[in-house]
């Protein structure tokens, strides 16, 4: 029996039948053969789409040098691992990024109206090093951006940059313990160490939809938004669509900021969603300047702590950013403290979740007046089995005549055609075709990054993680001497991606300074080391995975299909905070354990 809408009653949702819905909503959506659900490699005739439109590109001199530390990236994590490295008071480093100035993620997607759901202050890294106050509680992007120019600023790295730059090739050297980078530019890097900052979704990729190559009018992914063709800005309106038929592809954290301007810019905007996000309320307000003087030192470095936290099994008694992220914390603790201790806590966040998505369902009702649109809004699964999505205009965007949802689940878009669209038998014609279609996750790390790495003996990082990622607490790797990954797999998470990357960071400078200090020339995780990290990553992974196995498909659970190699490649379950105790012990230690030192 398939569940109605119950959310628009106020009665308590009948539990047993939400998890028969969850279950059925997944596995239409599970693809039933390794054809379903595929994305194409975009350099395979869509390299165009990964052109660089924002910035310009400078000739300079190749670089012949030798650095202490290469960093490869200059998004947060890049920013964090320079600042930190000149805290500690290593000076000679490169950094490499293939966009024209610093902001990673954050410099590729531009397009209109995009922010970070996540609070701007726990988000933003280092403001109370910088003095920074950000403008409102979530960010808008040209904010963000102009807070990772802040810090190059602040710890001159500008000097050191090397941008439009693409590392291609990674060589270990063990006669001279140094690691030779080549890059598109013909420079020659030779480094003591190296730090991969390439960030979790830099990739963009494309669905392989039949005929997609075939597509006539004009097209473009969101991370490389074409402004020229649509006029305005990030912040200003699309003063070019108003006779443009405009399609969107992907219903993600991304679409749901962008659809809203592109609803008011198109002549007709087409959104083509296989799966529904969670959409709450956003709610944005400007920093109160009086809160935000009284705030004491220490006092990001203690938020950040207690926003992670709401996601591990020990929660802080309060909850300090008190938002959509940390509502099911709440909800726990609130139900903990009326069964007075007396009941399971992965009950109770169920129940809690359960709970949640009713009222978020209940949400698209009040808000989309179509009933079949708001119906197919409404999504079907546990809050965190996709990123959740904030927005006080998305839903409402349906309202206008001048924009069609077009439910294609559970198999997606049919075919694509030279003038549209083809979904459920249906042809939509198109003027412009926009790919919200996110970006490659499951994809081996080269691939990702662009680059080849060989360690000891030429063994390529490939080759190493063939069955599997395989590291000590996620950032080294045997036969990769010196070198640092960084990144959440295998390693501390918290939806505040910055946060890991903070710590992660200061652990990697601790490191290097320490080398530098006592001459050591190279040092790798032992053979035991890392078996035993992949144990406990697998050990405490299991009721993640069992989580995420029971998700509608999506990049989170590899479309549905996660192998053992990949759920190797899951955080380290024991929790954020538990993660940064960890290697803050490791640190106080001092005594290197589990690295090989030569
Ligand atoms: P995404 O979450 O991976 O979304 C891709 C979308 O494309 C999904 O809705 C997917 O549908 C859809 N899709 C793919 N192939 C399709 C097909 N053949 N037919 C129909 N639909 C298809 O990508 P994203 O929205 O760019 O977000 C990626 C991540 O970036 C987020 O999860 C978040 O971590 C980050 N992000 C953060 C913010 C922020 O505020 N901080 C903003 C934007 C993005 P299915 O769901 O059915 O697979």
């Amino acid at each position: 029996m398939a569940l109605t809408d119950q959310s628009t009653s106020t009665a308590r949702p009948d539990f047993d039948l939400l998890r028969q819905r969850y279950r059925e909503e997944r596995d239409r959506r599970t693809p039933s053969d390794a054809g379903e659900r595929r994305y194409l490699d975009i350099e395979q005739g869509f390299s165009h789409l990964l052109d660089d439109p924002y910035g310009e590109r400078v000739e300079r001199a190749a670089l012949d040098e030798d650095v202490d530390v290469l960093v490869v990236g200059g998004g947060f994590g890049g920013l964090l691992t320079a600042a930190r490295l000149r805290d500690a008071g290593v000076e000679h480093i490169r950094i490499v990024e293939s966009g024209s100035d610093f902001g990673g993620t954050w410099y590729w997607n531009r397009y209109p109206n995009a922010a970070c759901d996540i609070e701007s202050y726990i988000y933003f890294p280092l403001l109370e090093e910088t003095g920074y106050m950000p403008v409102e509680r979530y960010s808008k992007a040209p904010e963000i951006r102009a807070h990772c120019r802040r810090i190059a600023e602040r710890y001159g790295l500008y000097d050191r940059a090397a941008f439009s730059t693409q590392v291609k090739s990674l060589a270990w050297d063990a006669g001279s313990a140094r690691w030779a980078a080549k890059t598109d530019r013909q420079d020659e890097i030779r480094a003591r160490f190296v730090v991969l900052t390439t960030g979790p979704l830099n990739r963009p990729k494309l669905p392989a939809i039949p005929g997609i190559e075939t597509f006539a009018g004009h097209s473009f992914h969101t991370s490389r938004w074409d402004y020229d063709y649509t006029g305005g800005s990030e912040t200003t309106p699309m003063d070019r669509l108003g006779d443009k038929r405009v399609g969107v592809i992907g219903t993600g954290a991304t679409s749901i900021q962008c659809v809203p301007p592109l609803a008011k810019a198109a002549q007709h905007l087409y959104l083509f969603q296989r799966t529904p996000s969670s959409v709450d309320a956003r709610d944005n307000s400007r920093t109160d300047p009086e809160w935000w003087a009284d705030l004491k030192p220490g006092w990001q470095q203690e938020r950040l702590e207690n926003f992670t936290a709401q996601f591990t099994q020990d929660l802080p008694p309060n909850d300090l950013v008190h938002d959509g992220w940390t509502v099911l914390a709440r909800a726990v603790r609130e139900k903990f403290v009326a069964a007075k201790g007396a009941a399971d806590p992965g009950a109770l966040l169920e129940q809690a979740d359960l709970e949640k998505m009713a009222d978020i369902r209940e949400r698209v009702s009040r808000i989309v007046e179509d009933p079949a649109t708001a119906e197919a809004l409404k999504p079907w699964f546990s809050l965190y089995c996709k990123r959740p999505c904030f927005s006080d205009e998305y839903l409402q965007s349906f309202n206008r005549s001048n924009v069609t949802l077009v439910d294609t689940a559970p198999r997606g878009v049919e075919r694509i055609t030279s003038t549209g669209l083809v979904a459920k038998g249906v042809e939509y014609p198109l003027d412009c075709l926009i790919f919200a279609t996110g970006f490659e996750t499951s994809t081996s790390y080269a691939k990702r990054s662009g680059m080849e790495i060989h360690g000891v003996g030429g063994v390529s990082l490939t080759d190493r993680w063939a069955a599997g990622m395989s590291t000590l607490y996620g950032l080294q790797t045997r036969d990769l001497p010196n070198l640092f990954i960084v990144s959440q797999a295998q390693a501390g998470m918290s939806p505040n991606f910055p946060h890991m990357l903070s710590e992660q960071t200061l652990h990697i400078a601790h490191i290097v300074e320490q080398c530098l200090a006592r001459h050591i020339d190279s040092v790798q995780p032992t053979a035991k080391a890392e078996q035993d990290w992949v144990a406990t990553i697998v050990r405490l992974g299991e009721s993640r995975r069992k989580f995420i196995e029971a998700c509608t498909p999506g990049y989170y659970n590899n479309e549905g299909r996660l192998s053992d190699a990949e759920a190797r490649s899951a955080p380290f379950g024991g929790g954020g905070i538990a993660f940064i105790k960890l290697l803050r012990q490791w640190r106080e230690q001092g005594d290197f354990s589990g690295l090989e030192v030569n």
